[in-house]
């Protein structure tokens, strides 16, 4: 099996690595794939998308990667179409993560779980599903009483958490040990494979802790603030927040 660094450090963004394997297109207007034997490359779950960037060659010669995805426990990495995927072997090239977009995909991230955090810490209410681009996001939750002043309130109260500094942890777990926490899976559907043995935990120190399997920053000054951007029903008990990044460079 692969390395799959992105699992443990977030921060690396660029590794030296040989392709293991290829396999040509899977169908028209997409790119070969590539297996490399380690990586830095996140394949995209949990609402976070996959990563882009380039593989390359010693020689200066150089793919665009357009996106990663999971197969198994290996990531495989999509070149733009119409390229013809370097050959596998023992040759040295590097694959480099697009890592300003990576780097917001993971402040953006980390302020989804602030948002989580506070929502279930003040109201209580359950994640039902969420989604994220690079600076914003949305999360859905099962909260019926929602309106626009607690989502006022709820805003105040991110920003306050992300102000106070706190440290975001990751862990792996074995299974039962991850289980006793209470509230761990904060999601309405459990959904975590049954045989899996091992779990890896999100943590912001103070306020949030979640199964998950994505990048993050490592303390929560590296979000700065965000902005509720609307909110709407879903249902009579399913709401959805819209959040982003107040960065200027939007
Ligand atoms: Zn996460």
């Amino acid at each position: 099996m692969s390395d799959n660094v992105c699992y443990v450090d977030a921060y690396a963004r660029s590794i030296q690595a040989s392709v293991r394997a290829t396999e040509a297109p899977a169908a028209e207007g997409t790119g070969a794939l590539v297996l490399l034997d380690r990586t830095v490359f996140y394949p995209g779950g949990g609402g976070q998308p996959a990563d882009r960037g380039e593989i390359r060659a010693p020689d200066g010669r150089t793919w665009k990667v357009v996106g990663a995805r999971k197969a198994g426990e290996e990531i495989w990495h999509e070149l733009e179409p119409g390229a013809d995927a370097p050959l596998a072997g023992p040759a040295v090239f590097i694959s480099d993560l697009d890592w300003d977009r990576r780097l917001r995909l993971m402040r953006t991230h980390t302020a989804l779980h602030a948002l989580c955090g506070v929502v279930w810490r003040d109201f209580g209410a359950l994640v039902t599903g969420g989604n994220m681009e690079p600076g914003g996001g949305r999360m859905d939750f099962e909260f019926e009483r929602m309106s626009g002043e607690l989502v006022g309130a709820i805003e105040t109260a991110v920003n306050e958490e992300l102000l106070r500094e706190r440290d975001v942890r990751v862990n792996v777990l074995p299974r039962e040990e991850a289980f006793a926490i209470p509230d761990l899976i904060r999601t309405r559907v459990n959904l975590l494979p049954e045989g899996i043995e091992r779990i890896r935990t999100i943590e912001i120190v103070g306020l949030d802790l979640q199964a998950d399997g994505g990048t993050h920053v490592a303390n929560t000054r590296e979000v700065g603030t965000i902005r509720v951007t609307g909110y709407e029903s879903k249902g009579r008990i399913n709401k959805r927040i819209r959040m982003e990044l107040t960065d200027p460079q939007g």
